[in-house]
């Protein structure tokens, strides 16, 4: 495990400048934030550290400015939410690697929050530049690392500056999602049952692959079940199959036996579209022209059965076009019985941005164990991949 920040003295924080690196990559329209979720995830951690004296730098990437400063990738938006949320004022630091900005941090008052812009405005950031590192390294006393979401990516915010900060210490949701994810990998509550879905099997074949040895099952839905079936010798009409992968289900199919069970039919449709005719069928009566949209209701059935038996429910990738009602039904489906198996002790745990979009589509969020906030940081980590904005924290 990783030295946390409540594993830090508290009474020592008082006056210390903490430099955090969140993940303020929220959607923004026309200058507004129109989903808070990530902010909401970092309130813990930044409140925390404000009750302990402690004096409050935020570092964050935003979008994917291609090489210098824009204004349209402006971390500015976040500032006045922020401030809603937290109930006081955020100061912004314009160019956090200039000599200025840490003479700002020098200034700040105990509890004092100050907000610095987007670190992707800096092209050393995502080379992992020392150079960018040691200047933002000089922005605080010590170092926290909340941005789980942005723990696969060895850049300067993330990775360089935790080894050049110390403490580098992990963040409240840092540390939620280390906790609830490490576990089901290491030590899973039996049965456990892995539910995978989505557009593309190549996206997840090394998750699968990951996990075959962990798990007592794995579910298969959305369009990856299709080149499953091709891979049977189905028919998939115009289902989405990656034909180059077919070859590759097949081998996953002899390897995994009983545990990769697949659904028994889908709904399905001749163009994807909202109010369309639509039609179930067994999956080896997928006529040509047709294309599967949806887990048929058999198959949510016999998934829901499996699930609220598990002891632990990995859930990653929506079971159907969810986007497009009716074809969201199986994944809501999906989502209650993950709710139920919360209900009677079950540890379910979502990951995967699509799939957290449903479940909080379904209203259902609040009654996961845990909907993770990393999408491409979750899938590596459960591959058993090395984090580099994990790794560089200190030991606990
Ligand atoms: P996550 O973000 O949770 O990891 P993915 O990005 O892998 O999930 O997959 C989500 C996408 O898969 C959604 O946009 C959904 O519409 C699509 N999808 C699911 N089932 C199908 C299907 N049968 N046909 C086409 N697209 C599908
Ligand atoms: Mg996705």
């Amino acid at each position: 495990m990783k030295r946390s920040l409540a594993q830090l003295d508290g009474a020592r924080l008082d006056g210390q400048r903490a430099l955090v690196r969140v993940d303020f990559n929220v959607p923004v329209k026309d200058g507004l934030v129109t989903d808070d979720t990530r902010l909401l995830a970092a309130l813990p951690t930044i409140r925390y550290l404000r009750e302990k004296g402690a004096r409050v730098v935020l570092l964050s990437h935003f979008g994917r400015p291609k090489g210098g400063p824009d204004p349209k990738y402006s971390l500015k938006p976040v500032i006045r939410p922020l401030e809603a949320l937290l109930g006081s004022p955020v100061a912004f630091i314009d160019d956090p690697a200039g000599d200025a900005a840490v003479a700002a941090t020098r200034r700040m008052t105990r509890g004092a929050l100050a907000l610095a812009e987007n670190t992707r405005f800096y092209l050393g950031e995502e080379t992992n530049d020392p150079e960018l590192a040691r200047r933002l390294a000089l922005l605080g006393d010590f170092y926290v690392n909340d941005a789980f979401g942005s723990a696969h990516r060895a850049h300067a915010s993330t990775e360089g500056v935790a080894h050049l900060l110390k403490p580098a210490v992990s963040g409240f949701l840092m540390e939620k999602e280390l906790q609830y994810l490490g576990a089901a990998i290491a030590n899973p509550k039996r049965p456990f049952v892995a539910v995978l879905g989505g557009a593309k099997v190549s996206g997840k074949i090394d998750l699968i692959q990951a996990l075959l040895p962990k798990v007592d099952a794995i579910l298969i839905g959305g369009a990856m079940a299709c080149t499953f079936f091709r891979a049977m010798g189905l028919e998939t009409g115009r289902s989405l199959v990656e034909e180059d992968r077919v070859a590759l289900a097949k081998e996953l199919l002899e390897v995994a036996g009983e545990k990769l069970v697949l659904p028994k039919g889908g709904v399905i449709a001749p163009e994807l579209r909202e109010g369309v005719t639509t039609m179930t069928v067994p999956r080896d009566k997928i006529p040509a022209g047709w294309a599967v949209f949806d887990i048929d209701p058999a198959t949510g059935l016999d998934f829901q059965k499996r699930i609220v038996a598990a002891g632990t429910v990995l859930w990653n990738g929506p079971m159907g076009v969810f986007e497009t009602p009716p074809f969201d039904s199986g994944t809501r489906a999906i989502a209650r019985a993950l709710a139920e198996a919360s209900a009677s002790g079950a540890v379910t745990i979502v990951g995967g941005g699509d799939s957290a979009a449903a479940v909080a589509q379904a209203g259902l969020a609040d009654r996961m164990s845990h909907v993770s906030t990393g999408g491409g940081a979750s899938l590596e980590f459960l591959e058993g991949k090395v984090l580099p904005g994990v790794a560089a924290l200190d030991d606990a």
